[in-house]
């Protein structure tokens, strides 16, 4: 026996049910395959993922690539786990927001800069996170640069629409500029073993 006057308050509910089981697919899916996603969820899904990607890092993806540059994302074994890493160039990119990693900031006085104003309210937990970012960028570049990769910092700013492709470009040169300075650096004349070996004999048989 049917108690319709139940039903109504069954279909309140409803659409959150759905939206219930949804989620639980969603979050299953994500650990299990993403296969099993309808595709209208694959494409909510790949939504989410793409949304990590911050709009001044696609900039920079973008134009990077279109200029002819192949690179490699958020490398795990770099130190930073740079935004994008140049194999062929041994170059680092980081795409940096002017808040976060305190853009003009200087280290020791602290005082908000142009890109990045320091909020008055909880300003000493501001200034020591932004400074704890600035020390932790410094120290992962310190790092590459140990391990033989160049690296380049872009801003937030610099990606503005007006100076967008003035930054890009630059980023460019930069890059072919790295390439042939560490590819025509004359080095230093290093004889091979068999050549030093051969005049050292000469010498003593004829001596
Ligand atoms: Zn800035």
């Amino acid at each position: 026996m049917v108690n319709y006057q139940k039903i109504p308050a069954f279909f309140k509910i409803l659409p959150d049910l759905l939206r219930i089981r949804d989620k639980i697919r969603n979050f299953a899916a994500n650990f299990i395959n993403m296969d099993h996603l309808t595709p209208q969820q694959r494409h909510k899904n790949m939504a989410a993922i793409h949304n990590k990607n911050t709009k001044p890092e696609m900039i920079v993806r973008r134009g990077v690539w279109k200029r002819g540059f192949r690179y490699r994302l958020n490398h795990k074994r770099l130190p930073g786990h740079p935004d994008l890493a140049l194999r062929k160039y041994r170059t680092c990119i980081f795409i940096n927001g002017c808040f976060w990693h305190g853009h003009l900031v200087d280290s020791s006085t602290m005082g908000s800069s142009a890109c990045c104003k320091i909020p008055s309210t909880n300003h000493e937990f501001w200034v020591a996170k932004i400074r704890r970012n600035k020390e932790r960028d410094k120290e992962e570049q310190r790092k590459l640069a140990e391990m033989g990769w160049h690296c380049i910092t872009v801003w937030e700013c610099e990606l503005k629409p007006k100076q967008r492709e003035q930054t890009l470009d630059s980023i460019a040169f930069t890059l072919n500029h790295i390439y042939l300075q560490d590819h025509s650096s004359p080095k230093p004349y290093e004889p091979m073993e068999e050549e030093m070996g051969m005049p050292m004999a000469a010498e003593n048989n004829d001596g």
